[in-house]
């Protein structure tokens, strides 16, 4: 038997008897890990060591943080092919994907490790007669960390990273699929020096650990990235207690990108192609929605079509491949039953969508494309969060803005056109908290603002300087010096 794969609880390594196995989306019978599974009680006992940790940690000095966070980049970045292989074998993504995450992780630490040094504020003199004040920036607390399984290590580098810059302590619940790039992470942050209770990982499952971090009244603050349905329960748990948490909510997109008669086609094609496919369709920000103006509608059909028909699905590690397969069956089911919804809608199944077999057993699933599609159909409205994406034809501009907009989420926009007029109009008039032009609606640089709006998003936002809004709570002190 191997061995487990302890939680991180006050600077210990330590196992629970039940055991969460980790398996290969590629190859089930690839085993990836064994890993810890905690319950409430190993929720319970991270917050009272994070609580403990925190008086000190708060007063630590910003440089040792600093040299904390570049030692483990350091590290991360050392590392970076293995992270991603290890990545790449537990969740699906291709080697490709999967060592590009981990450098992304590694970068982001540096950078957080620079914001350490940073924190600012503001002194005020003789404001009124006789008095003088100072804005101050200080750490919040307890912050409660639980990430998605699609970027099982990033997401986690660019929460726990800022929160360790700014002198918080941190409990962290990765999602069940994903413990064993959580587990390196953390790993490699406790090596880097992190003191003992500043950073616990506690693994298990959401209804259990994730629910204690949301209830407990030590936890001062609750960073989220998730599905709509359990951010909206994490929420009400939030606000239930006696002290209301801070909370950052990071969750579901079904992101438009308008293609305009004028657009670069070739340019258009890639950016749909990669932004609704790469990475089996499982980004917050894929491009689920193609919405196309009718002039170039079906020549932009026929060339994503022959574009998919060059990718290469199949085992994530194998370098040929162009996507892996999506991450578990119960991702597989909700794609294939998306497929059935959108026959019986009347769209049409332009291309793929069939179950593929390959060398070994793992969830394989040609990308699928709609055309025909009405924005009122649930294949348009509902994330699906697979390799299944929709072409909704349209007249012109306005048609294409209006139906851009009419969803209940806002994460991400795009729109492939030559106009000025049209993109700037775009940029001023989309719902979207990020939006791009000739860029497709995926891919973000973690020196900016990251997050949506509507359904999508809730509390400030995440990465770059604007972290600091979410981790730190701004203190204003009056002080009258008296004459001299
Ligand atoms: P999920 O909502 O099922 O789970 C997210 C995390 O919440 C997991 O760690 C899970 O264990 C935990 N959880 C579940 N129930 C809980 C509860 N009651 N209390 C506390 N924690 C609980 O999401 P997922 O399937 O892991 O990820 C896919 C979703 O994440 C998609 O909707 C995707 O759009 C979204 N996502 C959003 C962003 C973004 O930045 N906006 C980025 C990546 C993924």
């Amino acid at each position: 038997m191997t061995s487990q794969y302890g939680n991180l609880i006050d600077g210990e390594w330590v196992s629970t008897p039940e055991v969460n196995v980790n398996i290969n989306p590629s190859d089930t019978d690839d085993v990836v890990g064994r890993y810890a599974r905690g319950g409430r009680d190993d929720a319970v006992r991270a917050i009272e060591a994070a609580r403990r940790a925190f008086p000190a940690w708060a007063r630590s000095v910003p440089l040792d943080r600093h040299d904390m966070l570049m030692r483990a980049s350091a590290e991360v970045l050392a590392r970076a092919d293995d992270l991603g292989r290890l990545l790449a074998r537990e969740e699906g993504k291709t080697l490709v994907e999967g060592v590009g995450e981990a450098r992304r992780a590694g970068q982001v630490l540096a950078f957080m490790a620079g914001e350490s040094l940073r924190i600012g504020g503001e002194r005020i003199q003789g404001l009124a007669a006789g008095s003088d004040a100072e804005v101050t920036r200080e750490p919040l607390g307890v912050v409660a960390v639980i990430t998605p399984w699609n970027f099982p290590i990033a997401i986690p580098a660019w929460k726990i990273g800022a929160a360790l810059a700014y002198g918080n302590c941190v409990v962290f619940k990765p999602a069940e699929l994903v413990p064993g790039c959580a587990w390196a992470l953390t790993d490699i942050l406790h090596r880097a020096g992190v003191p003992r209770g500043v950073l616990n990982l506690v693994m298990g499952s959401g209804s259990k650990v994730g629910a204690v971090f949301a209830e407990h009244e030590d936890v001062d603050a609750m960073t989220f990235t998730g599905s709509v349905p359990t951010g909206r329960a994490i929420a009400a748990a939030c606000v239930a207690g006696p002290t209301m948490k801070r909370m950052q909510l990071e969750m579901g997109g079904k992101n438009p990108l308008v293609v305009l008669d004028d657009a670069d086609l070739d340019n258009a094609v890639e950016c749909a192609v990669n932004g609704a496919f790469y990475s089996a369709g499982q980004r917050c920000t894929a491009s689920s929605r193609l919405i196309v103006t009718a002039p170039i509608h079906d020549r932009f059909v026929n060339a994503v079509i022959q574009r998919l028909k060059s990718l290469r699905i199949g085992h994530a590690l194998d370098p040929e491949n162009h996507i892996g397969p999506v991450v578990d069956q119960r991702q597989l089911d909700i794609d294939l039953s998306y497929l059935d919804i959108g026959q019986r809608e009347n769209a049409r199944l332009a291309w793929g969508g069939d179950r593929l077999q390959r060398p070994t057993p793992g969830f394989y699933l040609q990308p699928a494309l709609f055309t025909d599609v009405e924005p009122g159909m649930r294949i348009a409205r509902e994330e699906i969060f697979g390799p299944v994406a929709t072409v909704l034809k349209v007249k012109d501009y306005e048609e294409a803005l209006a139906v851009a907009n009419d969803t209940e989420f806002g994460l991400s926009a795009g729109i492939c056109t030559t106009s000025l007029k049209y993109a700037s109009h775009f940029k001023r008039n989309s719902e979207a908290g990020i939006v791009k032009v000739n860029q497709g609606t995926s891919g973000l640089d973690f020196h900016l603002p990251f997050g949506g709006r509507k359904a999508s998003s809730y509390g400030p936002r995440e990465q770059g300087r604007y972290a600091a809004e979410f981790y730190t709570i701004v203190k204003t002190s009056y002080t009258s010096p008296g004459q001299p």
